[in-house]
């Protein structure tokens, strides 16, 4: 946090105004729900995005990354359609801020991070969050979390052109230390579940595979499309609006196995949302080891967007002696989580390095996921 205020002052000639932290995140369970109205249930990670600010007299942005060469980056005047490279995910929450009224001037932008770019872990909304609770504090906007994070949504689907759903800004904007967050992306309604692992001797591993297949954008855009095709079959508005008890009519009623796949994915996993909850508040936190391993066999099976990085992460943990284990995060690459054991984690994270050894494939990178808190303004 020093190094990255004191590294302002040398790339732009005066003092920041203040710190400000916003952490990644992983989804517990919820995947591919938050964009058929469904439920999440992320966490954040203990890796933050740390920025420094300062406000200029005009209306210009002005970012520099330490993780990346180069000198700051100048966006003079913030719109969609100006690219500016990683620099949009700063200039695009400016902008987002101003076409919803708010007065937002000029900034001066220098940080550092320690999420994983790329890697599911959502480095992106890192950035977008801490942009948006920086500005709101300096320009005195007095919005609320949620809203900043709906606008950091807008600001990466409309200004850098991804169309993801609202989980992981609402998780870096609103989580807590020791909580999962359970979100209902249709109507935004929140709830901290207590998610203490350490307190009852269990440990979750992130495996980041370090891969990322190409395709990984095309299939996100067609799976969201089949599911959009698989609502409108059903007659309802989004495939949350399908009951788990009416899943097999509803399956009967669809036109191909694929949409078939698609639907039952997201209907099952907004079930094992509510059952993980049912746990959780249970106190039965190994109960939901099953459940997350059966989410990993319906996003490879049903949803298609495992990979076979992931699917290696997940048997070879579970054959392991790991309670559970599923990919996170979109797919098709990035990272998978495994709840051990404490006293089993060492044998477990072993054999998972051995299976990719054996294979020939990358080393992955893991770590220790320990619940974090949510955005905060550090100085
Ligand atoms: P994810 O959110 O899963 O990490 P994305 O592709 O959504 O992956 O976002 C990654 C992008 O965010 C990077 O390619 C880069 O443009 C930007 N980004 C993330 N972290 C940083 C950083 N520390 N410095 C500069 N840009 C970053
Ligand atoms: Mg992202």
């Amino acid at each position: 946090m020093a190094d990255v205020a004191e590294e302002f002052g040398r790339l732009y000639g005066y003092a920041p105004e203040g710190v400000w932290e916003a952490p990644g995140r992983v989804n517990l369970i919820g995947e591919h729900t938050d964009y058929n109205d469904g439920f999440v249930m992320p966490f954040a990670l203990p890796h933050t995005a740390v920025a420094a600010f300062g406000r200029r007299t005009d209306t210009a942005v002005r970012a520099h990354s330490a993780d990346l060469p180069g000198e700051p980056v100048v966006v003079a005047e913030p719109a969609p359609g100006t690219s500016a490279g990683w620099a949009d995910y700063v200039a695009s929450v400016v902008w987002a801020l101003r076409e919803a009224g708010h007065e937002v001037g000029g900034v001066d932008v220098h940080l550092a991070s320690t999420v994983p770019t790329g890697a599911g872990l959502s480095s992106s909304a890192a950035l977008e969050v801490v942009v948006a609770l920086a500005l709101n504090d300096l320009f005195g906007l007095g919005l609320e979390r949620q809203e900043l994070a709906t606008l950091c949504q807008r600001a990466e689907n409309v200004y850098v052109g991804a169309p993801t759903g609202i989980m992981d800004q609402t998780a870096s904007a609103c989580c807590t230390a020791g909580h999962a967050l359970f979100l209902d992306t249709r109507d935004l309604t929140r709830r901290q579940v207590p998610f203490d692992l350490a307190a009852v001797g269990l440990r979750l591993l992130v495996v980041d595979t370090q891969v990322k297949h190409a395709h990984s954008e095309g299939e996100y855009g067609k799976r969201r499309a089949g599911c959009e095709a698989g609502a409108a079959e059903l007659g309802v508005t989004a495939l949350r609006d399908v009951p788990f008890t009416e899943l097999p009519a509803a399956l009967d009623r669809l036109s191909s196995a694929e949409i078939r796949g698609l639907v039952r994915h997201i209907v099952t996993e907004n079930h094992r949302v509510e059952r993980v909850i049912s746990l959780l508040d249970a106190g039965d936190v190994r109960g939901i080891g099953p459940v997350l391993v059966e989410g990993h066999a319906s996003l490879r099976d049903d949803f298609r967007v495992s990979c076979p990085e992931l699917d290696l992460v997940v048997d070879s943990a579970v054959a392991a002696g790991a309670l559970g284990a599923r990919m996170t995060g979109g797919g098709f690459g990035g990272s998978a989580i495994v709840l051990v054991e404490e006293a089993a984690a060492g044998q477990v994270e072993k054999a998972v390095l051995e299976a990719f050894a054996s294979r020939g494939l990358r080393e992955p990178r893991v770590f220790t996921a320990v619940p974090g808190a949510g955005a905060r303004r550090l100085r």
